[in-house]
Formats: C-alpha cells, structure tokens, sequence
C-alpha cells in the first residue's frame, strides 16, 4: 500500500465514488479512491446521461407482475433474464424471488415516491460540482423528450405521468406528434405523441466521468485503477490491493453491481444484481437534436454527444455483470430506435459497450451502514437511476461519515436486507 494513508477508501470509481469521494475530501478528510480497472468498466461510463427530473417511476412495474412476465418472455423484447440469473434468484431470498414480493406489496411505487424528494437536490449538487470542478461534462439544459409511436402507449403513460407529476410535483408536458417533430424535425411521421420534461439535464457520462477523476486527482484524491478485495476481524474491515493491506477509518462500498460479491468476502448477502445496459455510438452527424430522445415503445434512449455522435441506449438484462455480452443486441437496438428516428439506420457505429445498473429488488439504492461492521459504509443501488442519485449518495456519505445522517437514509439503510 501507498506510504501516506488515508483515511477514507473509497471503493469504486462509477459516479457515486467519485461524489463520495469529492464530498469526503470537502470534510478535510485523505481520501484514496480505488476504480477496480479501467474506467469504462464501471456503469457510470456509458449510461444515457440523463439527470432525470420526472417521474422514477418504472411504468411496467407499476402495471404489475404479468405485465413484467410479458416483457421478459417476448422475443426480442429490451427486458431479458439470462437462464442462469432465473436458475439462481428465484429461489427463496434470491433477488428475483424478493422483486417478486416487493412489486406485490407495493414497494417500488412507494420508494419511487420518497426517491422523488431527492432529485431536485440531485441536479442541483451535479450543476454545483460541474461547475466548482470546471467538469467537462458537456451540460445540457434543454430537458428530454418521451416519444411513442403506439397511440395506447402514448394515451396510457401521458394520463399516468400527468396524474402522477401533480402529486408528486414535477413538471411534464404532453406534446402533440406534430409539436415533437417541431422541437426535433428528425422524428418519424410515426411518432403519435410526447411527453417533454423541461428539467431534466443531459451530461455526456464519458467525457464528465474522465474529467471528474482529473479533477480529483488535481485536489490532492488518490485514485487508484486497483481492484481491491476485503476481509474482516474484530469488527473492521480490512481492504487489500496489489500493494498490501490496511484498515482504514473509513471504508466507503461503492461497487455498483459488484458489491454484493465484495461484500459476501466479509459474509454479507445484500441484494444487489446487474441489470446491464447496451449502448452503441453512431458516427457524427451535422443535425443536432438539442436534446436527449426518449423512444418510450421500445424503451431506446437516443443521446447525442456535443460532437455530433449518436448515442443510442437500450436493454434492461439481468446476468452477471461480467457476463459476455449479446452482441446481436447492439444492431436490434438501431432497429428500435430507427423506428422514431430513421436517420440512425444508415449510421456506423463507432463503438460499443455494455455497463452494469446496479439493482435492488426494491427499487431504493442502500446507502449506510452495516451493523457489526465499525468502518463500513455502502452507498450502491441506483439502478436506472443512478447517475441522477449519484450526486446526492455521494453528500449522504459524507453525513454519514460526519454523524449527521438525515431521516432518510433510515428508509435506505442495508439492514433492511438482513433481517
Ligand atoms: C445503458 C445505461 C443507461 C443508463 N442511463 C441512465 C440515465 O440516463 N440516467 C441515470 O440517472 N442513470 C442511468 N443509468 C444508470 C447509471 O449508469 C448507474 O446506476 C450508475 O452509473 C451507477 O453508478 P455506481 O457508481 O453505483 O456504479 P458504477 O458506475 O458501476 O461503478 C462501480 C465501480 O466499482 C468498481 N469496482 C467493483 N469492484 C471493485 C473492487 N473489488 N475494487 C475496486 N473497485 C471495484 C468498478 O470497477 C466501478 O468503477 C444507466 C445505466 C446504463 C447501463
């Protein structure tokens, strides 16, 4: 290990360890970051990058399990379950096996209302720290826009959102396919319908996630490409990386999809899983969509980077989050995508990737600490939504760390699990 040690570790590199980590070194604390590899392993890397200010509400979870089961089993639907993951987590006090219960007992409608209490911090704190640490992230302000091309579709989500948005108060507006097509001309004729979320923000992850370790790094974090394992005695935990060991004051777990297998190391079962996602970059092009697409039939997120490339979004698949990746998922999803927005069939893709959400079956990330463990906190779980909550993770850590803990990490805490 390093000679200088620090005082807080944080384990992950995705954007909740690097909003920890940030938050962590605003107290005055040394703080060392390990990212577990190269960058664009972690989710963070290549998610659609929407600061999303509407509703956290998954629409297929709330029209209930047989609506899910549909999805799943359709061929060539963006919802797919590796045959190992079902094998696994359906047993009892698997993941699937506790999803199931938690959408029977209401559980995500729930968390997604007291997650919404969250967002308008969320975006606050990334438009604070782009701007405190100069980030390169390519700040978009011009909101999203949802498109359908099924008028049900269309006429079922804009009366739940409209509905939903009054309660909840948020702001969502629902658009004409005409009045679409004139905020982005690209649009298919097909397209029936919008909705437009004003304030939502769009970040470019690659670019924000690279310039923010930069901009750690010129504070004085370490961050450290090592992968770190852990072991535990007399109630701390000690992480080991190619270096040697130590037991820091702090050790801050966020692993993303990986953490349930770090954890387990120390003989702590949270259920965590990776529902990954695909993302494929087009070629640049000279039309500029102004903001990020929502193609809502097929579940499609068309971005686009501030050089012109398409960024296209897509598949929520539970396997592990290593393993190999469907590569025929990547044309299947310019196929979705083309359907609202022809242009992309004849783009080349310049790249690819696969990322992993990391997933509770409750739909509420865990942020705390663990009973019996003196200097752990785990901040993981974002799912779909994690970079949005990453900012405000990262400031709970550092409440945490400090003693001043606000009312909700108790609705967040990993002990929710143990019992
Ligand atoms: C295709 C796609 C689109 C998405 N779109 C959006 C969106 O538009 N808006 C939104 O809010 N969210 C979106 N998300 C979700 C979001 O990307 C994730 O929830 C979020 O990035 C998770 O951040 P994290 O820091 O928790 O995990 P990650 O970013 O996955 O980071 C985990 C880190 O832990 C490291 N690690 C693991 N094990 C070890 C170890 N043993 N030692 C050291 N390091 C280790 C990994 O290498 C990695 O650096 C999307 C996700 C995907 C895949």
């Amino acid at each position: 290990m390093n000679a200088v040690k620090p005082e807080a570790v944080v384990v992950g590199g995705g954007f909740v360890g690097l909003h920890a980590a940030y938050r962590l070194h605003s107290l005055g604390l040394r703080v060392r970051v390990y990212t577990g590899g190269e960058i664009r392993r972690a989710a963070s890397w290549g998610n659609a990058g929407i600061i999303h200010q509407g509703s956290i509400t998954a629409v297929p979870e709330v029209m209930g399990l047989r609506k899910l089961l549909s999805l799943t089993l359709r061929r060539g639907s963006y919802v797919s379950i590796r045959p190992s993951f079902v094998f696994r987590e359906l047993l009892p006090g698997g993941w699937l096996w506790r999803y199931v219960n938690e959408v029977k007992r209401g559980a995500l409608a729930e968390n997604a209302a007291l997650l919404q209490q969250v967002l308008t911090e969320s975006k606050r704190l990334w438009i604070e720290v782009i701007k405190e640490l100069n980030l390169e992230a390519d700040l978009n302000e011009n909101g999203s826009i949802e498109v359908f091309t099924v008028q049900k579709n269309f006429e079922f989500e804009s009366e739940f959102r409209s509905k939903e948005s009054e309660e909840l108060g948020y702001t969502v507006k629902t658009l004409r396919g005409d009045e679409c097509r004139s905020l982005v001309p690209e649009l298919s004729r097909e397209v029936v319908g919008g909705l437009l979320y004003p304030d939502d923000v769009h970040i470019n992850p690659s670019k924000t996630i690279t310039s923010f370790i930069r901009a750690l790094r010129g504070m004085g974090v370490e961050v450290l490409e090592d992968r770190v394992t852990l072991t535990h005695s007399d109630g701390s935990v000690t992480a080991a990386d190619s270096e040697g060991r130590m037991t820091p004051d702090h050790l801050i777990v966020c692993s993303g999809a990986w953490t349930r297998e770090l954890m387990r190391s120390v003989g702590i079962d949270l259920p965590v899983v990776a529902g990954r996602g695909y993302l494929a970059v087009t070629e640049a092009i000279r039309e500029r969509f102004g903001r990020p697409i929502i193609y809502a039939d097929n579940r499609v997120i068309i971005g686009q980077t501030a050089s012109g490339e398409v960024r296209l979004t897509s598949v929520f698949e539970l396997a592990s989050p290593d393993a190999e990746p469907d590569t025929s998922k990547f044309e299947r999803i310019r196929g979705w995508a083309s359907e609202a927005l022809p242009l992309v069939r004849g783009l080349k893709f310049v790249d690819t990737w696969v990322g992993p959400r990391p997933c509770t079956p409750d739909g509420a990330p865990i942020v705390g600490t663990i009973r019996g463990l003196r200097n752990v906190v785990i901040a993981t779980g974002g799912c779909r939504l994690g970079a949005t909550l990453s900012s405000s993770m990262g400031l709970m850590v550092a409440e945490v760390v400090s003693g001043k803990e606000r009312a909700l990490v108790s609705r967040l805490s990993p002990e929710r699990f143990r019992s």
